[in-house]
């Protein structure tokens, strides 16, 4: 198993906590999983708004922003990226790599990638072929996430 303090996480905040704690926006380590081969499984919670606080984002909006997390770790880290989720409560994303868990690295990726969203003419993957809800969708609203995330950046690490 990688040294997660080595990779830049902090041990304590590693797996579940209580919810009531939790910061954002944050970037924390949920899991990272060994496998038979030596293969690591990074599970990683993209933390948008704190839960329980009357913030969590709408779905056209958190679904924008999943589109293009999608399309920027899938170009960005095309060796470790495996899927993105939205989080069910609509306060952030599940992130899983394949044997990428450098924290700072992963910051910088995010932030390049939030950098990209906030410069973007249009959703990625949202024509009625790529998409199951196309018309679901909040470009300006991603946007101002993005814009909001990005300057927060500093911070993203601290999770609690
Ligand atoms: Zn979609």
């Amino acid at each position: 198993m990688a040294n997660l303090e080595t990779l830049g996480w902090d041990p304590a905040t590693v797996g579940e906590l209580d919810h009531r704690l939790l910061a954002a926006p944050t970037v924390k380590l949920r899991s990272a999983t060994t496998g038979p081969g030596g293969d690591v499984v990074y599970c990683i919670d993209l933390r948008l708004r704190r839960p329980n606080s009357g913030e969590c984002l709408p779905m056209d909006t958190l679904h924008s922003l999943e589109h293009f997390l999608l399309e920027g770790f899938r170009r960005l880290l095309p060796e470790n990226f495996i899927s993105v989720g939205v989080m069910g409560c609509q306060t952030g994303f599940y992130l899983i790599l394949l044997n990428e868990g450098r924290a700072p690295l992963i910051c910088d990726v995010l932030a390049t990638l939030l950098g990209d969203l906030a410069q973007a003419q249009e959703v990625p993957y949202a024509r009625v072929d790529q998409c199951g809800n196309h018309r679901n969708h909040d470009l300006a609203g991603a946007q101002r996430i993005a814009r909001d995330m990005i300057e927060k950046k500093s911070s993203w690490l601290n999770v609690i």
